[in-house]
């Protein structure tokens, strides 16, 4: 059998173990305090996006048919649509002639979605297109369902981000960002999968 340490020698193998502790910890936060750092201070700082990156979608509510397409390729069933009745386009202006259906409601569940932009890719006029934003918070469930139609009605093609609103007035980039969005700019289209 080992014999049993005296009280004394543990007291000081203890203290021992706590010196030793500390030091090794020491030496990594040390050898990190100096070192470059990987993470930055956003939104005050921004990292530029893959070109191909796919955040929130852009949708042109005035060039939808609401055909179905997209919500039928969606592999995890987060798009709904409803329109009073069948929509065209008007091959004079390229949008949707307006004496057809209205677009009821066209939604997005930000809770399912997985970004794989595979509803791009059916939708015969190109009107729904992975976006650049990544950051859309709410304080509900329900606030995470985007209503793009409704969001067509106030002149957007994506969500105005909480954020963005906050940060406009003190954050250049921000300020930026919300006036592309106010003015229904498209980010671009570099994420979209194209029909072969
Ligand atoms: S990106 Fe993918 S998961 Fe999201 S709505 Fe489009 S098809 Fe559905
Ligand atoms: S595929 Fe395009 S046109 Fe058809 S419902 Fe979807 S977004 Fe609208």
């Amino acid at each position: 059998m080992p014999a049993t340490a005296s009280p004394a020698e543990a007291y000081f193998r203890n203290i021992f173990a706590t010196i030793k502790s500390i030091t090794t910890g020491m030496r990594i936060t040390l050898r990190y305090m100096f070192s470059k750092t990987v993470t930055i201070h956003y939104p005050f700082e921004k990292l530029a996006f893959a070109p191909r990156y796919r955040g929130i979608h852009e949708f042109e509510a005035d060039m939808c048919i609401a055909c179905d397409m997209c919500a039928k390729a969606c592999p995890v069933d987060c798009i709904y649509i409803d329109k009073s009745g069948a929509r065209k386009i008007d091959k004079a202006t390229g949008k949707v002639d307006t004496k057809g259906g209205d677009l009821l409601r066209y939604a997005i569940d930000y809770q399912k979605c997985m970004f794989c932009a595979l509803c791009t890719e059916p939708c015969p006029t190109d009107c729904i297109h992975m976006g650049k934003n990544h950051d859309l918070s709410a304080y509900t469930r329900e606030d995470m369902v985007v209503e793009f139609a409704e969001l067509d009605g106030k002149g957007l093609r994506t969500p105005l981000p909480l954020w963005v609103e906050r940060n406009a007035a003190t954050i250049p980039w921000v300020a930026h960002e919300k006036k592309r969005i106010e003015s229904g700019e498209l980010a671009t289209k570099d994420a979209d999968i194209t029909a072969m």
